[in-house]
């Protein structure tokens, strides 16, 4: 009898891949991202056009690879970030599976040019729908450029699935902001269809970096945040009462360099204003929070947005009071006011 059991080559397995790791636009550019960081960039330039759909370009002046280095890059599982599932829980890089670019050039015309310090020469490798279509020697400045053209024109199911070019925009937008926020040192570039809509000083100052993402007038509104115990450490900023969203746009959580998303971060940030918050009114809050890395798990979700805590209650304890300390001061206390 024949069998009905097949291995997936490879090609396929990184399209169904490609619906886990990237579901839009703004999820490719923060996978580039994320690796211009680990690559030691001090300037990450992105660049779209229609909100990320038709074009999508990504410059860093990290340390590049080299021709065999960006050959190996582009093949699924190939990382040069971790080399056994130990090395998870001592993580320094954002990436860690080897999977985004692979699954991203599956979906998309992808090309790739790369310089390392001490080389003369640009390697280009170009790929169409996962096939390398070209590798050659370029012009190219020392660090890396991926552009990503025509996202999903290979799998018409999830293309159908984008929201307008205005909307994809505005979600790349919303995760650059947490990106630059949560690397001050880096500068920033964001230009959506020729306008430049975002820039950071990249100083290393978290609070020039805030002021020059929501302007002179909100960062004079600001209120510090200083926690310290067991191991818990929170700083940051949060806004004072009468500044608010009428969503938790404005709120970025980092735990040990990571951008995620916790509902119980937000939770706890609501039962310390309690009161002094509208209903559906949210403030600012941006925490920096490190707690020892052995109490957290990165390896919990496709988009490493969520991460597991040894003890969440502490985490939750730990946030409540350093934003009621930090908004319990008496000058800081101001009359509610709704939602901008
Ligand atoms: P991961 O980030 O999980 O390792 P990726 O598929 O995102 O997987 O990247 C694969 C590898 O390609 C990385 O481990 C890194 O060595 C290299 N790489 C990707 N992007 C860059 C970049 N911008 N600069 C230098 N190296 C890069
Ligand atoms: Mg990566």
């Amino acid at each position: 009898m024949s069998s009905l059991i097949h291995v997936l080559d490879e090609q396929t397995i990184n399209k169904i891949a490609a619906g886990e790791v990237v579901e839009r636009p703004a999820s490719v550019i923060k996978e580039l991202v994320e690796n211009a960081i680990d690559a030691g960039a001090t300037k990450i330039e992105v660049e779209v056009m229609a909100g990320g759909t038709s074009f999508m370009r990504v410059t860093d002046n990290g340390h590049g690879m080299s021709k065999e280095d960006a050959q190996l890059a582009v093949l699924r599982h190939a990382t040069s970030k971790l080399y056994q599932v130990s090395d998870l829980s001592s993580l320094v890089t954002l990436g860690f599976r080897g999977e985004a670019l692979a699954t991203i050039a599956s979906v998309s015309k992808f090309s790739l040019t790369t310089r390392l310090v001490n080389d003369e020469f640009a390697t280009l490798v170009e790929i169409q729908g996962g096939t390398i279509t070209d590798t050659r020697e370029a012009g190219g400045n020392i660090g890396t450029t991926i552009k990503v053209e025509d996202l999903f024109y290979n799998t018409p199911a999830r293309k159908k699935f984008l929201k307008t070019p205005n909307s994809e925009g505005s979600h790349i937008n919303d995760i650059l902001i947490k990106l630059a926020i949560s690397n001050p040192n880096i500068l920033f570039k964001f230009i959506n269809n020729n306008k430049l809509v975002l820039t950071t000083p990249g100083n290393g100052n978290l609070f020039d970096t805030l002021q020059s993402i929501y302007g002179v007038k909100v960062g004079n509104e600001l209120l510090d945040v200083h926690f310290q115990d067991e191991g818990i450490g929170i700083s940051g900023y949060l806004s004072k009462p009468a500044i608010l969203r009428s969503s938790r746009q404005w709120q970025t959580y980092i735990v040990n360099g990571r951008v995620i998303s916790s509902r119980s971060i937000a939770k706890a940030i609501d039962n310390a204003y309690h009161s002094m918050l509208p209903k559906n009114g949210f403030p600012l809050a941006v925490l920096t929070i490190n707690v020892p890395q052995h109490t957290i798990d990165v390896n919990v979700h496709p988009q490493k947005t969520e991460m597991k805590f040894a003890d969440e209650g502490r985490i939750f304890k730990a946030v409540y009071k350093a934003v009621l300390d930090a908004i319990k001061m008496p000058e800081n206390l101001e009359t509610v006011a709704s939602p901008v």
